[in-house]
């Protein structure tokens, strides 16, 4: 997997993605990651790559030409032309789905906004994809890109070693997952379940599966609900 990431913060991006299990993939070239900076690509003296809107507001708003640039210099080495992910308040709402079908491309490219956002024109030219990372209001898209990067890193085979697997996790099957205990077995006076420690493995997934029902209900009941529909739907296909 290649990401390739435009923004006006390459530095960001660079530091905050170089460390632990991201950064030792990368280390590893399971991934590559190149931040490319908006502002090589202005087209004035100064390097500015905003300006007021038009129809007025508050705010500045990122030029189409130096985001169409550098999206330019970084396509045209491409085999075909990429998904292009625009990081937006306005986009579809990132989830584990999600993540798990964009770990199937081989490149994918992040379009980071700030201030107002980016000029409509080069958005309809280049993006593919318009995606939130939920419904409030950040300062620019580096910390969303992030957070795709490293939830989308998951799933791409070999990343995550054995110890981190994502195999049981919240989200693989419509559940969040049971809660976990490690050792000591009494801690503040709190003992871990007995049948943890009972060596019985079907009675432990059983627990378990019984957990996640009982947590995502109380923590995410639309989660939850969804789940018991999906569940009816099977039984009574199988009925037939
Ligand atoms: N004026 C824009 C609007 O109302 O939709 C918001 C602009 S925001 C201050 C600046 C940039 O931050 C956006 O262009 C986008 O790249 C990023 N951003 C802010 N919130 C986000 C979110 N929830 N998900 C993804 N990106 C976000």
């Amino acid at each position: 997997m290649n990401y390739h990431v435009l923004t006006l913060f390459p530095e960001m991006i660079e530091q905050g993605l170089n460390t632990s299990i991201i950064g030792r993939a990368i280390e590893k070239g399971l991934l590559t990651l190149k931040a490319t900076n908006i502002r090589d690509y202005a087209f004035n003296k100064h390097s500015k790559v905003d300006d007021y809107p038009y129809g007025g507001g508050a705010g500045m708003v990122m030029q189409a030409e130096p985001v169409y640039c550098a999206y330019e210099a970084i396509s045209k080495e491409m085999p075909k032309k990429p998904r292009v992910v625009y990081m937006t308040p306005q986009g579809r709402v990132f989830d584990q789905a999600m993540a798990e079908e964009l770990a199937q491309e081989e490149n994918l490219v992040f379009l980071c906004g700030h201030y107002e956002g980016i000029d409509e024109r080069v958005l309809e030219e280049i993006v593919t994809d318009y995606v939130s990372i939920g419904d409030y209001v950040l300062t620019g898209g580096e910390l969303p890109a992030m957070v795709m990067i490293d939830a989308i890193s998951r799933m791409v085979p070999g990343v995550l070693s054995n110890n981190e697997s994502a195999e049981y996790e919240s989200f693989q099957d419509g559940l969040l997952e049971y809660p976990q205990y490690s050792r000591p077995e009494e801690w503040h006076g709190k003992k871990v379940p007995s049948i943890l420690l009972s060596g019985h493995h079907a009675n432990v997934e059983k627990w378990r599966h019984e957990q996640s029902l009982v947590r995502t209900k109380e923590r995410r009941p639309d989660l939850y609900e969804a789940y018991m529909q999906k569940e009816a739907e099977e039984k009574s296909k199988k009925k037939k």
